[in-house]
């Protein structure tokens, strides 16, 4: 049951009753119920107005109902929005031209969710190193880190290392081997011949923003082209602006084999997300061999080609590069004052709380009344990742709603 507070709007409270009732209880959302947003901001069905602090796990990084993205679903929708992959329409292969471009890959594969998006790279791995590589039959390993979030599936939550994701869904899928995040030498040590590649998030999202030593991803590239190991890059959370670049990995100038895209792909309209590489890699899979039935329709790709048009004039990554600077200059005075630790990667940062002010959850629920929407993970840390588009001004106001719920 979510603890509806005393003072909740008796429609909000009602809604809330609803959905505990009738949705299974995989989340605990605070109690808020938003009926409406715009930018970087949501109302609630009360009317009251909320700066969103986490854009849907990085989905919203456009901030809610982008003009220009709602204006290309819009137009879409009035024309034609599912054919599957039967049939050819006319707008999968412009975005995947404009996907391909701004990745500077050759080939996408178009899906759906993320963890879809990851599963995908994992097929795409394996039939590379059995028809590319030359492992024998079903003996392809991958190379994960420890204190990964990649998705929901079965074979996913196999190799995560967090008992909340793992337990009770077993078996698991063999195949995965888990080294700590941010230590190359040990990626190297796990290699073997049947290493088909290293899947990892340049910066780690669901973790608390976990940003790797300076120079990892720079030195994993380097191990795995020398070993003849793919790179997969998940930037579902990590990429598209958040960090101030186009992806987290172009923080060290490095370019994986295969990026997984997700989240903001979609506008935070519908989901959307794509595997993208070169053709000797993505070009391993054969007619029949993978599919979708969402998979590519002109709806999401409408959608996608236009974040990707918004993505490739670079304004989302500058602005993003210059009001995280300004984030980080606001929180760095927090810590010894509630705050053990923070973490900063262009416009998004993990803010540790520390336990005498209270958990991660108490802070979020004091922000909430302050009207600041934020998000717990992993028991004392709060994310912020506000939409691209919020003002400095009001990045200001949220640091200064996050000092008084420090208590
Ligand atoms: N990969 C990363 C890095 C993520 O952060 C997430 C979701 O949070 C996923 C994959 C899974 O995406 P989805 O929830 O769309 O399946």
């Amino acid at each position: 049951m979510t603890a509806v507070p005393p003072n909740l709007d008796a429609e909000a409270a009602r809604l809330i009753a609803v959905e505990d009732e009738h949705v299974a209880h995989t989340y605990h959302p605070l109690p808020v119920v938003i009926a409406g947003g715009e930018g970087a901001w949501v109302t609630d069905v009360e009317g009251k107005r909320y700066l969103d602090l986490l854009s849907a796990y990085s989905a919203m990084n456009f901030g809610h109902r982008h003009p220009d993205l709602v204006a290309a679903a819009t137009a879409q929708l009035g024309r034609l929005t599912l054919t599957s992959r039967a049939f050819h329409n006319d707008r999968l292969g412009p975005f995947a031209a404009a996907l391909a471009d701004l990745c500077g890959k050759d080939l996408v594969l178009p899906m759906n969710t993320g963890a879809e998006a990851v599963e995908s790279g994992i097929k795409v791995a394996r039939a590379w190193a059995y028809r590319v590589k030359g492992v024998a039959q079903d003996a392809a390993t991958i190379i994960v880190a420890g204190g990964n979030f990649h998705g929901r599936t079965t074979t996913i939550v196999g190799f995560s290392d967090d008992p909340v994701a793992r337990d009770d869904f077993g078996p698991y899928a063999p195949g995965f081997v888990s080294v700590p995040f941010g230590d190359a030498a040990a990626i190297e040590a796990a290699i073997d011949e049947n290493t088909a590649a290293v899947l990892l998030e340049p910066v780690q999202g669901e973790a608390g923003v976990i940003v790797p030593p300076e120079g990892y991803l720079r030195a994993v590239r380097e191990i795995c082209t020398r070993h003849g190991v793919l790179f997969i890059a998940d930037e579902i959370q990590s990429g598209l602006g958040r960090v101030g670049t186009t992806f987290a990995c172009d923080r060290e100038d490095v370019v994986p084999d295969v990026y997984l895209l997700g989240k903001a792909l979609g506008g935070g309209i519908l989901p959307l997300s794509a595997v993208v590489a070169d053709r000797d890699v993505l070009g391993v899979l054969r007619p029949g061999e993978h599919g979708s039935t969402f998979g590519g329709n002109p709806l999401a790709a409408a959608v996608g080609e236009r974040v990707v048009q918004l993505l490739a004039t670079g304004t989302l990554q500058t602005r993003a590069a210059a009001l995280g600077k300004h984030l980080e200059d606001t929180l760095a005075p927090l810590v010894g004052h509630g705050v053990t630790e923070v973490r900063v990667a262009g416009l998004w940062a993990g803010v540790d709380i520390d336990p005498a002010r209270g958990t991660g959850r108490e802070v979020a629920e004091r922000l909430l009344t302050r009207g600041v929407l934020a998000k717990d993970t992993h028991g004392q840390t709060i994310r912020l990742a506000p939409p691209l588009v919020v003002r400095a001004t009001e990045l200001d106001w949220a640091v200064e709603q996050l000092k008084v719920a420090l208590g």
